[in-house]
């Protein structure tokens, strides 16, 4: 399994899973269909799936016209069915969505918003993180409760600590200004950013991360309790 990310709209991210031998696909998350259909085109992919994460239009902008023109299924959160288009296949909680070589667990993590999802690739150690968990940030509360994100946020922080994070956007250099201003002697942050600005200097994405370095830099998944939790996101809102 491969995953290409694809860069959409202004710092979106949208990825396709693709299976090597079959060169079938997924897209996560498309946020507009012409990159989408670019690649597909250009490397000879079929296009099975559309994984949505949460229903905002920067990650299901794209949903229409894909499924127009490769008659795919689109899989997301069966309490998200009236509000993401074009939805075939809902999913809940703790299952698992399998075809063919594709095996996802489903982990329901609002926060964000109140019917956001993740994909977790648990053969392949992989999670489709959304809006929720960001490399070095989180998402903003727009529908749920801060309690809700940080039961959200340490849901996937129990994952085996080698899992690549694969996160909605590239906010991460922004994100790590916020970290390393309430975290100013961490050694190992310091290193990552150095890391960080070194790719976006050339051009290339952060993501994705490693659930151990997001443990260890992430002042999010550091909040001990969902009260400096909480601080934390109003301060990073006004940041
Ligand atoms: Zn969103
Ligand atoms: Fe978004």
């Amino acid at each position: 399994m491969k995953i290409e990310i694809i860069k959409c709209l202004q710092d979106n991210y949208s990825y396709l899973i693709i299976d090597k031998k079959s060169q079938d696909a997924c897209v996560v998350d498309p946020s507009e269909a012409k990159p989408i259909i670019n690649f597909v085109e250009n490397n000879r992919i079929n296009l099975k799936y559309i994984l949505n994460t949460h229903h905002h239009y920067d990650h299901v902008g794209g949903n229409l016209e894909l499924k127009k023109k490769y008659n795919i299924d689109v899989v997301g959160f069966i309490g998200d069915k009236d509000r993401i288009p074009e939805i075939d296949i809902l999913v809940q909680d703790n299952q698992i969505w399998k075809s063919d070589i594709f095996e996802a667990k489903i982990y329901h993590i609002p926060g964000h918003t109140t019917g956001h999802i993740a994909f977790h690739f648990f053969k392949e150690k992989k999670i489709f993180t959304g809006d929720t968990l960001f490399s070095l940030g989180c998402g903003r509360i727009f529908e749920g409760t801060y309690k809700q994100m940080f039961d959200s946020l340490n849901k996937i922080k129990k994952l085996p600590t080698d899992t690549k994070i694969y996160c909605g956007h590239e906010y991460t250099l922004q994100n790590s200004n916020f970290c390393i201003a309430n975290d100013p002697k961490n050694l190992k942050l310091k290193d990552k950013i150095i890391e960080i600005r070194e790719k976006l200097k050339n051009n290339l994405p952060t993501v994705p991360s490693i659930l151990n370095d997001e443990i260890e830099c992430n002042i999010f998944l550091k909040a001990k309790d969902v009260e400096s939790f909480s601080k934390l996101r109003d301060l990073k809102d006004n940041f």
